[in-house]
Order: structure tokens, then sequence, then C-alpha cells
């Protein structure tokens, strides 16, 4: 459930209609409401409800920054209790800034540098989920020769098809995360005999965009077993981190697991391991607290198929449509009543610049609004200034206000970045 609804006609972001967001702020524009961020990050953790009985511990729910790193976003989930999943330093610090504790914050990622390695011993994190020994040496080495200890989890490879896009599936072997289930014992064993390392449970995260839980129940129940076998061999185990990857809802039909279904088979997952759980979902957080707002440049008829309803957002401001062949939902701000079949495009010259095809939408015309739902998560984040385009500014309603959160950053400002060397002046 979201606070994007029709009031008297008009799409409104929670009690703000949009069109004064178009008015004042311009399009394209990312809009977040306030209230459903914080109706998510509660669903969620109420989901975790039976967890947190039977482990008599209340999990972590660490935000997966990723999906949308926007520092006022965080900040209202901060507020209401998250922690952070970072899988960067720019992350982190973005964390921080928002007012994350840094001990709340786990540091995930494959390839974290050295200088990232260090700036979270710097910050004090509470969490390094480790991807390879390569990595464990590096921050117990680190960590060691400045008198510290880096609180740690092993990230592990569960070898289980999540049955999602492949670009977002993260735990089946061929995938670069995590130690293969059966080297996990072996590399844990040493890593966890290191200065500087108090290596205390372990990592999974199998991709994003679950609809289903089996996936997910067939890779804790292996943690399960690791955790049992890492006890056998003497190892003391006290965290284990469950990652994210619960799924939304984009197209009708789509019916993603609920957060209490998902905390139930948590629940039943982890029955007797006694440890502290942390979660970190992203997208079910994120997802449908967002729109992406874009107004009809022209509607373009005459070709061999439906017409062309070209709008001005566009591929690099939101790029899953292209990256993943992702649906968004389409919806006039004012619809009419009239429905017209089109191809809903962006102005960017590559034909993968578009959002629809062959869809029925809201019948709509030349400086028209209208919406892209469930925009909230890895929306604005994966923008790109391609084609000269500037990046898409931010907008966070908060009840009958609203903030820009994220300035438009215009072409020529980009374009300020870059100069002609001396050597390519004429002389
Ligand atoms: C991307 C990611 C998440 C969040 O995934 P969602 O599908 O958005 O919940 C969590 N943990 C890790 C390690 C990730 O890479």
């Amino acid at each position: 459930m979201d606070h994007f609804t029709y009031k008297n006609g008009e799409l409104y972001a929670e009690d703000v209609p949009l069109s004064r967001i178009a008015d004042e702020v311009g399009t394209p524009v990312y809009v977040y409401s306030r209230a459903t961020l914080e109706r998510h990050a509660r669903v969620f953790r109420e989901g975790l409800a039976p967890v947190a009985q039977a482990t008599r511990r209340e999990p972590l729910v660490a935000f997966a920054v990723k999906s949308n790193p926007n520092l006022a976003v965080l900040r209202v989930l901060s507020r209401a209790g998250c922690g952070a999943d970072v899988v960067s330093g720019g992350e982190l610090v973005r964390a921080m800034t928002a007012g994350v504790p840094a001990d709340k914050i786990v540091f995930s990622g494959v390839g974290k540098t050295r200088a990232e390695l260090q700036l979270g011993l710097d910050r004090q994190i509470g969490q390094f989920n480790i991807e390879s020994s390569e990595e464990g040496r590096e921050l117990a080495e680190l960590a060691a020769s400045q008198g510290r200890v880096a609180q740690a989890t092993l990230r592990i490879n569960p070898d289980v098809d999540a049955k999602t896009h492949e670009k977002i599936s993260t735990g089946r072997a061929e995938n670069k995360f995590g130690i293969p289930l059966v080297r996990a014992r072996e590399v844990f064993g040493e890593l966890a005999a290191l200065e500087g390392l108090n290596l205390r449970g372990v990592a999974v995260h199998i991709g994003s965009q679950l609809l289903d839980l089996e996936p997910l129940e067939t890779a804790f129940a292996k943690v399960g077993q690791l955790v049992a076998d890492l006890r056998a061999d003497g190892h003391t185990i006290t965290h284990v981190d469950l990652g994210g990857g619960l799924g939304v809802t984009y197209k009708d039909g789509e019916v993603p697991p609920t957060p209490a279904e998902y905390g139930a088979m948590v629940a039943r997952a982890t029955v007797g391991w006694d440890v502290h759980l942390t979660f970190e979902p992203g997208r079910v957080i994120a997802g449908n607290a967002g729109v992406l707002l874009t107004r009809v440049v022209r509607v373009k008829r005459g070709g061999n198929g439906p017409p062309f309803v070209i709008v001005d957002a566009a591929m690099n401001d939101l790029a899953r449509p292209a990256m993943y062949g992702a649906w968004h939902d389409f919806d006039a701000v004012m619809p009419t009543g009239e429905r017209m079949v089109a191809n809903i495009v962006g102005p960017i010259c590559e034909t993968g610049d578009t959002f629809a095809t062959d869809r029925e939408v809201d019948a709509l015309q030349s400086g028209e609004l209208a919406v892209f739902r469930t925009a909230g998560a890895y929306g604005a984040t994966m923008a790109s200034s391609y084609n000269s385009r500037g990046f898409v500014p931010e907008v966070l309603v908060d009840g009958e206000q609203f903030a820009v959160v994220a300035d438009r950053i215009p072409a020529d400002a980009i374009m300020d970045a870059e100069r002609v060397p001396d050597f390519l002046l004429d002389d």
C-alpha cells in the first residue's frame, strides 16, 4: 500500500497534488512519500515480530542504501529505527551523514578497496560482511596494525537459484558473490584465527525482486546447517545476516510474499539458531514509496504500430526498463477515463529508451502529466547523464508539505567539470 492516490480526479502524493510539484520543480522529477517509507519500514518490522519473539532479540533492519541513497530518505528510515546496509565508501558516508549510528551499519560488497575497509574501521561500523578469504586477511591485517578489532561475518554463496532476473541474482555458484558453501568451513577457520577480526557469523543474500519464498527458505536451511557445523568446529557464532531481496508488485498479478509471510518463514527457518539476526531490505521498503513524474512532450502518430507517447523522462533517469526489461505502471496524473494503446518512450537516441510497448494506458496528449509507478527503488540512484541530459531532481512529500531533497543537476553543470587541455587549444 502506498500514498499515491487519486483525489477529485487528480493524482496526489499524500496531500500534495503532483501537478503542483511539476509546476514548482519541473519535470522529470522523482517524488517520494515519507508516510509510505515509514509504513513499509513498520510493516517489515512487524512482519519480523515472530522472529524477535523466538530469538528474544530485536533484529537489525539495515536498509539497503543502494536501492535509494537519498539523504532525506535515509534520514526518514533512520528515524524509523533502520540501520544501513552499504556497498561502498560513498554509501557509508551518506548513511552516517543522514544520522544512521555506526553500530547499525553493515558493509557488504565483493570489491571493497583497502581505503574503504579503512574507512569502515575509522568509522567503527557495526559489521563487515567479508566476501573472500583475501578480503578477510586484508581487513584483519589493517585492523590488527592499528590495534583494532573488526566485527565481521563471512558471506556465503549457497548456490540457490533465486528465480529472478539474471542480472540481480547473486546466490548461484557462478555469481561473483560470497564463499562457496563447500569452502565455507575452511575459510571461516582460517579467518577466525586472525588477530584484528572478530568473525562472529555468516551472511547470505541470494538476489533481488524475489516473488517466491522457497529459494530463500532453501538458502536459510543451508545457512542453518553451516552455523551448526561451524559451532561443531568450535567457533562462537552470534550473528547471522539474512540479506534482502523481498519483491514488490510492479505489475498487476505479481504477488510477492507479504512481510508477515516472510517473517513467519524466517521464524521457521531459524528455530534454535540463537543468534542476532540482521536483514537488508531495499526494494520492499522504497520501491512503492516513489514515482517518476514526467510530462508528455508530444504524441507521434502515423507509423506502422501504435502511437509513440514521447515523455520527458528517459532511460538515463529510470534505467530499469532498458536494463532489465522491467515493467513500470504508467498512469496519467489527470486521467479523463479514455484509454489508448501506445508505446511509451523517452527522447534518447536509442531504441532501448522504451518504457512500454503496445500497452493500454490512459489517453494522453502533449503537455499532460503522467507517472511511472514503483520508482522509489533503483530509480534515481541508477540515473546517468547520457545524451547530455542533467540529473533528475528528487522531492520528498510529507503530508501537505514537500521539499526538493536533491537538486536537478543541469547538463551545463556537468559540463563545468570537463575541460579542454592546453595541448588542444589553438595557438
Ligand atoms: C542489493 C542488496 C540488498 C537489497 O536487495 P533488495 O532486493 O533491494 O532488498 C541487500 N543486501 C545486499 C548484499 C545487496 O547487494
